[in-house]
């Protein structure tokens, strides 16, 4: 059977490693300051705000929500963030995605100050990641690198897979994997032979959004499965035929729940993985932004 990686466990580590140095902070100016941006009212968006929300409140870090209505413009949620650049004790700032259709999100995230740039999303810390030089870092994809490191799960040398090439899991993750001496393979929807490439891997990172997608035949027996995906099963049907005798869950990961147990040598639950380490890792950002701008 499968060693279950715990990402709450791995959460509370990093959170409980941050709480003297925000102490330390506190005590000699200030607290870290985060400033989350929340346009309009998408539901899922607003459940991740109030999540972050909360993290800062456990850990006594200052954090102020800004919620302007779905009809702001780009050059009103510039004015927003150069506001925001401006202020002191604000360290941190947080877009969340997706914006708008009318609003350009580029120019939105290239006016963030690089060094309050918590997500780790501006072109600058991109080019920092590629460089290896110490600068935010794209939250989930350094949550992912800490699980590995807590559990002791080896990297250099062995062969990584990820599935999915997006800006914010997939490409960041490569990098991460590639510093850490991984021999990195990145899959996309048009790789062709997937579960070949996958059944290659050690280390497989499944970040597709895509319910169930990962199944036995792209896993190395013993191989250790990371996954990202967060999908929400409506379907009572699909449901029943992923997971037939076992009890169903409503959200599911990108890799089959079942399968997983089966082949995995470890593997990430969906929930309880990935998912909390990107917010314990935009906790951890803030910490550093602060320490950089306080002492
Ligand atoms: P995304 O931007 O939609 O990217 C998905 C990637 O998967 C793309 O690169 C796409 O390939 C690839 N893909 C799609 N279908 C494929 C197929 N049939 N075969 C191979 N590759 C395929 O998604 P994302 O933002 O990276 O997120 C991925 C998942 O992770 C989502 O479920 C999201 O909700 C979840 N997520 C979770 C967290 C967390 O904190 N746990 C954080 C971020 C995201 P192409 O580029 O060729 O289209």
């Amino acid at each position: 059977m499968a060693r279950v990686l715990d990402g709450k466990w791995v959460r509370d580590e990093i959170q409980r490693e941050c709480n003297p140095r925000v102490e330390a902070l506190t005590a000699a100016r200030r607290p870290p300051g985060l400033a989350v941006v929340l346009v309009g009212n998408n539901p899922a968006s607003e459940i991740y705000v109030r999540n972050k929300v909360k993290a800062c409140e456990e850990l006594g870090i200052y954090s102020e929500q800004h919620t302007p209505p779905e009809a702001i413009s780009t050059d009103e949620l510039l004015a927003l963030i150069d506001s925001l650049n401006g202020r002191e004790e604000i360290d941190g700032i947080l877009v969340q995605m997706p914006l708008p259709k009318q609003v350009d999100s580029r120019r939105i995230l290239l006016a963030i100050r690089p060094d309050k740039d918590v997500d780790g999303f501006h072109p600058m810390n991109v080019g920092n990641l590629v460089a290896n030089i110490p600068a935010p870092r794209s939250c989930t994809p350094a949550g992912i690198i800490e699980l590995l490191k807590r559990y002791d799960i080896p990297i250099a040398g062995r062969h990584a897979v990820i599935v999915g090439r997006s800006d914010i899991v997939g490409k960041p993750m490569a990098l991460m994997l590639l510093h850490e001496s991984a021999t990195v393979t990145i899959c996309h929807s048009k790789t062709r032979d997937l579960p070949g490439e996958c059944r290659r891997a050690d280390i497989l990172v499944a970040a597709i959004g895509r319910p169930a997608f990962v199944t036995r035949e792209f896993i190395q027996p013993g191989a250790t499965v990371i996954d990202v995906g967060i999908n929400r099963l409506t379907d009572p049907a699909e449901s029943a035929a992923i997971f037939g005798e076992h009890p169903a869950r409503k959200v599911i990961g990108d890799v089959h729940p079942i399968h997983v147990m089966e082949s995995a040598g470890a593997y990430t639950p969906v929930p309880g993985g990935v998912g909390p380490l990107t917010i314990a890792m935009l906790m951890a950002n803030t910490v550093r932004a602060a320490e950089a701008h306080i002492t």
